[in-house]
């Protein structure tokens, strides 16, 4: 790698010639001195969601009342869906907003195992978020079938473990699921060359894509992808805990069934029949009644990333993540700072892990006496997250000069390593 001058004034030269700053000023900054790190885990508060959250409990709540629904809120999970998809690569009928990432793993993985009848196997890796493989162990113990969950690990803890998986699937392999980019590492898989595996020995593939959607231009039609989930709250700003999307191939949707069949995804919900008949297309993964004030929060997030443009911001999250790695390599390797994140570019989503023994404690620092957000992961990954909408190279360079310090001048030993309930 070049070296590059370590100085706040090339940092701030680098934001000038960012053609996608002005994005920043689209988002609320309330505390103007703080660095946050961690858009990848809860995104910022977009400045139209705000205003959109007035008028969502003043207006369409507090004045309209129940005629909202017909004014625009039951369309509404396949509206921001449709829009979701065009980051996706997908048909605006192949993805709705519906519940959490978890359940909707949970409806898929069980109507991808009963499509897949005889198939025993299930392919994961140890990367994988930890919720998706205890929804995974929870569908095999409730179908009771003698599913087998198999998870293979990765060869050193960064990379997925990609040439493993594709000759482990065979002829009994129902489903492969693993994190498109997975959540410690930022490792990811190469989308294409793991579905054209699986589909060779007829197995279906489910990609988690909680740590891709906003910041890496996904293409599931070009790479014949079946099944997808994934969160709004990470580089979507959604909001905390906002609904989720799922994608099911449009030749996929009426082979699959609902596991949680309710009123929303009944062909009529309003005639109020008695016997379940399930919706067209995709409208049948939807199960209860929206939860609109955050289903509605979402849109004007998906908005911003559509407006910048997906390749816009993974050029420019590529040259901040290189940039970081640049300023690791010259500042922080010296003082036993690991790269938990694969060097290579196109196999690194938009995160940087970086690992030092005492990284709780250095992460602990780091918030409480530098105004710097990252996360932490276990066992001592400091977590960064690079939002390409807002975060600037300046909070790059201000983020390492900050661990410089910690570290060499050893403040974090004011800290004990015990972590607070959320990391
Ligand atoms: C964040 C994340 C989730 C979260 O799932 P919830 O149901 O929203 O709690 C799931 N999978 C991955 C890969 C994630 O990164």
């Amino acid at each position: 790698m070049t070296s590059i001058p370590i100085t706040a004034d090339y940092a701030k030269e680098l934001d000038t010639q960012d053609s996608l700053a002005a994005f920043r000023e689209r988002f609320v900054f309330a505390e103007p001195e703080l660095i946050y790190m961690d858009g990848n885990s809860l995104g910022r508060l977009p400045k139209d969601t705000a205003t959109l959250a007035n008028n969502l409990i003043s207006h369409q709540w507090g004045t309209r009342l129940i005629r909202s629904w017909n004014e625009g809120w039951i369309n509404t999970p396949e509206r921001i869906g449709g829009k979701i998809a065009r980051l996706l690569g997908a048909e605006p009928d192949e993805v709705i907003v519906a519940d959490s990432t978890s359940i909707n793993l949970f409806k898929l993985v069980l109507a991808a195992l009963r499509l897949q009848q005889g198939r025993k196997r299930i392919l994961t890796d140890n990367l994988n978020f930890p919720s998706d493989l205890y929804i995974l162990q929870g569908a095999i113990n409730l179908l009771d079938k003698g599913h087998q969950l198999e998870i293979i690990d990765s060869p050193d803890g960064i990379y997925g473990p990609a040439d493993e998986l594709q000759a482990s699937i065979d002829e009994q392999t129902a489903l492969v699921t693993l994190s498109h980019t997975v959540f410690k590492s930022g490792y990811l898989y190469d989308m294409p060359a793991m579905t054209a595996a699986a589909h060779n020995a007829g197995a279906l593939v489910l990609w988690d894509l909680s740590h891709s959607v906003g910041s890496i231009p996904v293409d599931l039609h070009a790479a014949q992808a079946d099944l997808a989930i994934g969160c709004t709250y990470k580089y979507l700003n959604g909001g905390p805990g906002s609904p989720a999307f799922l994608y099911v191939r449009r030749d996929l949707q009426e082979k699959l069934f609902n596991p949680i069949s309710g009123w929303m995804g009944q062909k009529d919900a309003f005639a109020f029949g008695l016997t379940y008949s399930p919706a067209p297309g995709l409208l049948h993964f939807l199960t209860g009644t929206p939860p609109m004030i955050s289903l509605s929060l979402i849109e004007p997030g998906v908005e911003l990333l559509l407006e910048a443009g997906l390749d816009n911001l993974r050029a420019k999250s590529i040259r901040q993540s290189e940039y970081l790695i640049a300023l690791w390599e010259a500042v922080l390797q010296p003082l036993d700072v690991s790269l938990n994140s694969p060097r290579q570019t196109e196999r690194r989503g938009s995160h940087v892990s970086l690992g030092h023994a005492e990284g709780m404690r250095i992460d602990l620092t780091l918030i409480n006496d530098m105004k710097v957000l990252p996360d932490f992961r276990a066992p001592d990954n400091i977590r960064l997250g690079i939002a390409p909408l807002y975060t600037s190279f300046h909070d790059i360079y201000e983020t390492v000069m900050s661990l410089q310090k910690i570290i060499s001048e050893r403040l974090y030993e004011k800290y004990t390593d015990e972590a607070p309930s959320v990391t």
